[in-house]
Formats: C-alpha cells, sequence, structure tokens
C-alpha cells in the first residue's frame, strides 16, 4: 500500500528529501510524476495517458502530503518506509484504502526509475 500523512503532521519537512521517489510534498506544492525521477514521456493516470512533466494541484493545503502513485512503500531501495523513520511525530502510516502487493509496488518503481 501506499502511506500517507495524518493531520498530527507539524510540517517539519524532515520527510520530504528522504523518500528516494519524491513522493512527499509541502502543502499547497504542485507535483509531477517526473519530480526527482526518471520518467519520461507519457504515463498513466486514473485511466488517462499524461505527460511526466504535467503539474497536478496540491493533495493539502495544510500539511506535507504523499502523491499514492508515486509512493512504493520505499521498495527497491530501502527495508523500511524512510518517511515513517524520520517523521518525529509517527504521522507517515499505512493508507488502510490502498494495498499493494509488493510486485505492484516493485512495477511502480520501474516504472518511475526506467
Ligand atoms: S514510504 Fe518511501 S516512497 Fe513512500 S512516501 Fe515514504 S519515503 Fe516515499
Ligand atoms: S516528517 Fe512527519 S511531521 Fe515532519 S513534515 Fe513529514 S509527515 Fe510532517
Amino acid at each position: 500500500m501506499a502511506l500517507m500523512i495524518t493531520a498530527e503532521c507539524i510540517n517539519c519537512g524532515a520527510c520530504e528529501p528522504e523518500c528516494p521517489n519524491n513522493a512527499i510534498y509541502n502543502a499547497n506544492e504542485e507535483w509531477a510524476f517526473a519530480d526527482g525521477t526518471t520518467v519520461k514521456g507519457q504515463i498513466e493516470y486514473h485511466g488517462h495517458m499524461v505527460d511526466a512533466q504535467q503539474k497536478f494541484s496540491a493533495l493539502s493545503d495544510s500539511i506535507y502530503f504523499i502523491v499514492p502513485e508515486k509512493c512504493t512503500e520505499c521498495e527497491g531501495f530501502h527495508e523500511e518506509p524512510q518517511c515513517v523513520s524520520v517523521c518525529p511525530v509517527d504521522c507517515c502510516v499505512d493508507d488502510p484504502e490502498r494495498r499493494e502487493s509488493k510486485e505492484a509496488l516493485m512495477a511502480r518503481k520501474d516504472l518511475l526509475h526506467p
């Protein structure tokens, strides 16, 4: 599953630079698949093909957020989710709505880092 950041976030910013997929953004920050990855060209997002450079709206206007389509639970990079390891208030948690297999997470990692 992807991880999510809960309302307990204190906006310290410690998690953002630790994410190997650049899946973590500050409040109000636009995001793109190409940010911090090597993916180029077209990529599928919610059933549509979009450019990897295309910017999308922030998922939160008040706290840091994780883009689930970029989170691999650190699969392929680290043994443990790095955001969980560094968060001082333990607000990076599993998203129960997004259960995914290790294979699916590795496929995402390969998609983002061809
Ligand atoms: S679990 Fe890993 S890939 Fe997912 S948001 Fe946290 S640091 Fe990034
Ligand atoms: S490390 Fe935790 S408290 Fe700090 S910005 Fe990230 S999610 Fe928020």
